[in-house]
């Protein structure tokens, strides 16, 4: 790997982007070979126009196959096809459109370009909104009959067996229809949740240690929970939960309407549970939901054990709430170049063979990625691709040791996009979100270990182990906790219960201090945390978080498997890779059972349990050698 070493120019450069109070740079100033090259979706503004227009023209003829699928299965491939064939097209309009917008988001043109998008799509989606009923009117046999006498179907086997699979729970056009009306009133709780905390809760203003003033909302809150002064992150904490506690009985109803309204969907629908109508989606048997809950109730010692040496690390003598995301070892301030990134990622991923590096390194080269921040730049990081063209990533790259795991977790989407694109034909192109959060993790963890083998001094070590043993933390135990706390309110309202801000405080705190080992003396959580679940947009999602979880513990599991592999063999490397050819051709589940991870299991749990209490051997013995 290169060393840690940075051109002083490029250094300043990056230094001068991570601070907030420093404008950012200017698009323009930014070197091409660190920007995207959105050309390859569209050569020309002109060329994108056209485009839009060819599918804008094809929409009607889409709306006009409705009744024909019935007529022969030579008919039935034809739609499919065209269907199909518009909305890659589609896809590829609306995604030029919306990258375009966040390369700069005052970029009026751009925006409107966004907007004839969105348009186009929803008209695409009327237009095709009669295509699945019509799929299900057909019936079973029908379909089977059809697969069985064309061949050219094949393809669609897939989509056409989880149309067989969901019409149980598919109602009459005229229920369907009504269903859809309700739609927007379904939401309106969170609507009413995203306004509210988003823009007019007023939030408390507190004094820190400096003597300056400061207002507490979420960003403040993200960034002082990490402050290493103890008594101001206190001071943060409590004056931001106060405020959410003011608050609670509004916040609770508002969550009590989105599950009522999940709640009067799965009984339309004639689920058991909401929680077997959201995992239906995906096909996940709601047995994997509570395997996960039981697992993480029996391995709680190991985050006690975290928990306690986080506490011997930070020198208190009772940790508490607050101190969860404070810097556990002095910051090792690591600092790469994107060149050097690109670099170091590309050796850690050595492990998922040649054919996997050479591609991402041709990503590198032609430019997939849009490295830097840049004034009006969309925030964050994400991947994102075009059938046919290939995966981009946009970053806000700062050259910090989080930045370059960014990259490595993007490079995993983009790669996992890039092979199933290559494999796959459109319909089963795109993964299953149960997958697509292994494929990124798992590169986060060959960075991880390949991070460990190169550095040489103790304190770096000790940074990225206490970074990772952070990270377990926060998506394998923590989420699972909201998952719990998200399975038992929509328990409560399956009964006929209310959930009042009371209740759900009660219900919080108890799980919180279960968890955390309140009444075992592990961490200290007071009872103004009881909140904290009005603090967590994720509740709204309908059963969503599990899978960050789910998703870590399988990364985990997999890349245990690839990078123990007996030498001379290739088989856990080779059976990952094909799931990531494999799109959505088959269901999440089954597809890493394929891949070496039997998610029905608790074998891939303790893998992650093992290799976490692994983590903290090694930074206990790097402990005692420096006390010795
Ligand atoms: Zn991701």
């Amino acid at each position: 790997m290169p060393k840690f070493r940075t051109p002083v120019a490029i250094l300043a450069a990056l230094a001068l982007l991570a601070s907030p109070s420093v404008p950012a740079v200017e698009r323009s100033q930014v070197p091409e070979r660190l920007t995207w090259n959105l050309a390859d979706l569209f050569k020309t503004q002109d060329a994108w126009d056209a485009a839009l227009k060819d599918v804008q023209r094809r929409i009607p003829r889409l709306a006009a196959l409705k009744g024909t699928l019935a007529s022969s299965a030579d008919q039935l491939k034809r739609a499919l096809d065209l269907w199909m064939e518009v909305s890659k097209d589609a896809a590829r309009v609306g995604v030029y459109a919306s990258m375009l917008a966040d390369q700069d988001t005052r970029d009026t043109k751009a925006a409107a370009m966004k907007q004839r998008a969105e348009q186009m799509q929803v008209d695409l989606g009327s237009a095709t909104a009669w295509i699945r009923p019509e799929l299900i009117g057909l019936g079973a046999d029908r379909i089977r009959g059809s697969l069985a006498a064309e061949a050219g179907l094949a393809p669609y086997r897939p989509l056409l067996d989880d149309v067989i699979r969901r019409a149980p729970h598919t109602l009459s056009a005229e229920d369907e229809a009504l269903l859809a009306s309700m739609g927007s009133v379904s939401d309106t709780g969170q609507s009413v949740y995203g306004t509210f905390t988003g823009a007019e809760m007023p939030f408390p203003e507190v004094k820190v240690s400096t003597g300056e003033t400061v207002r507490v909302d979420q960003a403040a809150f993200t960034k002082w929970r990490a402050e290493p002064n103890r008594a101001d992150r206190q001071v943060v904490y409590k004056a931001f939960f106060s405020r959410y506690h003011d608050f609670r009985r509004t916040l609770a109803a508002t969550l009590a309407g989105q599950v009522q309204a999940h709640d009067a969907a799965r009984k339309a629908r004639k689920f058991e549970s909401s929680l077997q109508s959201a995992l239906f989606n995906d096909n996940v048997p709601v047995e994997i939901y509570r395997q996960l809950l039981d697992d993480v109730h029996a391995n709680l010692p190991t985050l006690h054990r975290y928990l306690k040496l986080r506490q011997r690390l930070m020198g208190v003598d009772k940790l508490s709430y607050e101190d969860l995301y404070a810097p556990i070892v002095p910051k090792v301030d690591l600092r790469f170049t994107p060149e050097e990134a690109q670099a170091i990622t590309l050796e850690a991923f050595e492990p998922l063979g040649p054919e996997y590096v050479a591609a991402l390194k041709k990503g590198y080269a032609e430019r997939w990625v849009d490295f830097l921040p840049s004034t009006g730049k969309r925030q964050g990081a994400y991947s994102n691709g075009a059938y046919g063209v290939h995966p981009f990533q946009l970053l806000n790259y700062n050259g910090r040791y989080e930045d370059l795991s960014t990259l490595a977790h993007e490079s995993g989407h983009s790669m996992h996009t890039y092979l199933s694109d290559s494999a796959q034909p459109y319909v089963t192109h795109d993964y299953p979100i149960f997958v697509a959060e292994v494929a990124s993790t798992l590169n986060e963890n060959l960075l991880f270990h390949h991070m460990l083998k190169s550095v040489g001094d103790d304190d770096t070590r000790l940074f990225l182990l206490g970074s990772y043993l952070d990270n377990l933390r926060h998506t394998l135990f923590r989420q699972t906790l909201f998952a719990e706390f998200e399975l038992a309110i929509h328990q409560r309202v399956e009964k006929g219960e209310p959930l009042t801000g009371d209740d759900l405080n009660t219900l919080y705190l108890g799980l919180v201090r279960k968890y955390y080992g309140h009444d075992a003396g592990v961490c200290q959580v007071d009872d103004v945390y009881a909140v904290e679940w009005a603090y967590i947009p994720h509740f709204y999602y309908d059963f969503y978080v599990y899978q960050y979880a789910t998703s870590v513990v399988a990364a985990v599991s997999l890349a245990n498997g690839i990078l123990t592999e007996p030498q001379g063999t290739t088989a856990s490397r080779d059976a990952y890779l094909t799931m990531l050819k494999s799109g959505s051709s088959d269901y999440a589940v089954p597809l890493l059972e394929k891949a070496g991870v039997n998610m029905r299991t608790s074998a891939p749990f303790q893998a992650a349990m093992a290799e976490m209490n692994r983590i903290m051997d090694d930074m206990d013995r790097l402990l005692a050698k420096r006390k010795g």
